[in-house]
């Protein structure tokens, strides 16, 4: 049986962080949209570009061309025994496209952990966040920090500050959550796939709540 896992929360709460480290131990693949977005950047397709306004202000990209490329990951072949998303579905009928997508092929959204920060930590965490530019492993300089400054633990790539990650875009990417994103608690909380997690802990601790989250099912 599939295993699709939404992992939902503010941005910064560390849905990123959490998403890797289930994807490995569940053997599934990690689909990240803001990471699906980056890629296009870096090989500078019209998606990318595209993307790269809305991404500057703190804003979420059109929905239209969101739900496609993700659709499309999810279609893959790596995709068929499930997936842990972060950072998608970010909008209501982002939520009703997957929904839909899923039921094409017989499955659904088995849960949706809701990663639970105040605004206070993600100021904290994303003003200080370095991600890496080969792999795109997330590091945080005092809480979470890598073993040699400036170089990625997994792959020796370079770290870097992401130009969406400074004070003015963190408060709009707030404003974008409360007013876009938020909904989405009440909509998996209906379907019975909501599940709330602290996540103003230790990264570890974290992980273990997801687990047993997961385990339960
Ligand atoms: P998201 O994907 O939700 O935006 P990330 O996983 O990128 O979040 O994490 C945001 C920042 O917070 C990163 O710098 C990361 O290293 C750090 N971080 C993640 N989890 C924790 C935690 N439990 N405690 C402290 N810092 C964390
Ligand atoms: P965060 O670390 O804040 O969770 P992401 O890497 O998930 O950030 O996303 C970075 C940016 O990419 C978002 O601020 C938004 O502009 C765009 N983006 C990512 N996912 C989506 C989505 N599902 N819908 C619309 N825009 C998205
Ligand atoms: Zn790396």
């Amino acid at each position: 049986m599939a295993l699709f896992v939404v992992l939902l929360g503010p941005p910064g709460a560390g849905k990123g962080t959490q998403a890797k480290l289930l994807a490995q131990s569940f053997d599934l693949p990690h689909v990240s949209s803001g990471d699906l977005f980056r890629d296009h950047l870096k090989r500078e397709t019209r998606l990318g570009l595209l993307a790269k306004d809305y991404m500057d202000r703190g804003g979420l990209v059109p929905d239209n061309v969101t739900v496609d490329m993700v659709i499309d990951r999810l279609s893959q072949p790596v995709c068929q025994k499930g997936a842990i998303l972060d950072g998608f579905p970010r909008t209501l009928s982002q939520a009703l496209a997957l929904d839909e997508a899923m039921e094409e092929r017989g499955e659904q959204v088995d849960l949706a952990p809701l990663i639970q920060v105040s605004d206070d930590e993600v100021v904290k965490r994303l003003t200080a966040r370095r991600s890496c530019r080969s792999c795109g492993a997330v590091y945080h300089l005092l809480f979470n920090p890598p073993r040699v400054e400036g170089v990625c633990d997994v792959c020796g790539g370079p770290l870097y500050q992401r130009d969406d990650d400074n004070p003015e875009t963190v408060r709009n990417r707030l404003y974008t959550y409360y007013k876009e994103t938020s909904p989405l608690i009440g909509y998996y909380c209906a379907k019975g796939v909501l599940r709330e997690v602290d996540g103003e802990r230790s990264i570890d601790d974290i992980q273990v709540d997801l687990h047993a989250v997961i385990e339960a099912l």
